[in-house]
């Protein structure tokens, strides 16, 4: 067992845990937390609003998970064989259980519904690509009922691993520039692109390879910056979603949060305030079911311990914690944020079965 999943489980013992240590929601607690937050969609009305309703890799009806960074919907398949891709390839979530912030939910609909998967598809669409006319071997996409191994676990690697279907920028066919150059002007590009609420565009451009940290010399700005001073809140979720640091720093000193404060772009700047405390928030959630209040300055919930039952091991985890090196601390949390996502996510997946039985 890792380190990660120790801290779960000697935790689960303090808590109160609902369906083995997930916070699993019901429909009515579901909607009791929409009535209670209504920045919190309820998922089952907004499900209705998902326009293009396929798997992206397979094209199989009704999907039930989505991700996140490739702006696709999935079936249980497909999504099994992201998950294991590692979430720095796929960030899936599940459409039928949990809560989506609606910023995410709205990007992700929206990049969907504008063609996302055209963007990893590409030379699969385009019959006139000169990729064709190089004479790569013409791929058949997976339909679904084709076996999930090797048929569709392969092309799924094909398209978001290797991306083999993606277009380069022309710059790069044309070889004009490369290397260091290219970046720049394709993160160039990308700061100017997200000034727009042409999601598309974008996601072009980070996957051809603009860097979502870009510091643009002359507009003293990250490309975050400026779609926190545009409001352009689907962009913020792309950028956060390739990599954009948060808390990167203007030419004034002033954070993305902080531009779009200035800005009165207040609904963006509540979620760039929760951005920043995502990887504690799911922990938090995870363990107890609740998720501080930001706003109020509440950053951090402790869940209650039963004090009568606090075990040695406890001790001994926490006395070992104080004297974890900060890389090495950052790096368990990111173990447990992974350990919790995996949870979840596998519930999600038991209970989507379960549905169907
Ligand atoms: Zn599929």
């Amino acid at each position: 067992m890792c380190f990660a999943n120790t801290i779960v489980e000697t935790h689960k013992k303090f808590i109160t845990p609902k369906e083995g240590g997930v916070y699993i929601h019901t429909k009515a607690e579901h909607r009791e937390i929409c009535d209670k937050n209504p920045n919190l969609y309820n998922m089952s009305r907004t499900k209705s609003r998902l326009q293009i309703e396929v798997c992206g890799d397979c094209g199989a009806s009704d999907p039930s998970w989505a991700s996140i960074n490739r702006g696709i919907l999935l079936c249980s398949d497909c999504c099994s064989v992201h998950r294991s891709l590692g979430r720095h390839i796929s960030m899936v979530k599940s459409l039928r259980q949990g809560t989506w912030e609606p910023s995410v939910l709205n990007f992700v609909n929206s990049l969907n519904a504008h063609g996302a998967n055209s963007v990893w598809e590409h030379h699969l669409l385009d019959t006139n690509s000169s990729k064709n006319d190089k004479g790569m071997p013409r791929v058949r996409k997976p339909n679904p009922k084709d076996p999930l191994h090797p048929v569709k676990s392969d092309f799924i690697k094909s398209k978001h691993v290797n991306l083999v279907f993606v277009l380069k920028s022309n710059l790069q066919e044309e070889g004009i520039i490369s290397g260091v150059n290219l970046e720049n002007e394709l993160s160039r590009q990308l700061h100017a692109s997200v000034r727009t609420s042409n999601l598309e565009t974008s996601l072009r451009l980070l996957v051809q390879g603009a860097n979502p940290n870009y510091f643009h010399e002359e507009k003293r700005s990250t490309p975050l910056h400026v779609a926190a001073k545009f409001g352009q809140a689907s962009q913020i979720e792309l950028l956060i979603a390739n990599g954009a640091d948060i808390n990167a720093i203007d030419g004034n000193g002033l954070t993305p949060l902080e531009v779009a404060k200035s800005n009165n772009h207040n609904v963006i700047a509540e979620r760039l305030l929760d951005s920043l405390y995502e990887v504690t928030d799911r922990i938090i959630m995870f363990l107890g079911g609740k998720k501080p209040d930001h706003s109020s300055g509440c950053h951090l919930i402790i869940p209650e311990t039963n004090n009568t039952e606090i075990s040695e091991q406890l001790t001994i985890a926490r006395n070992r914690l104080q004297v974890v090196p900060n890389k090495m601390f950052e790096e368990l949390v990111m173990d447990l944020y992974d350990e919790v996502d995996r949870r979840e996510n596998e519930a999600s997946k038991i209970i989507n079965l379960s549905v169907f039985k």
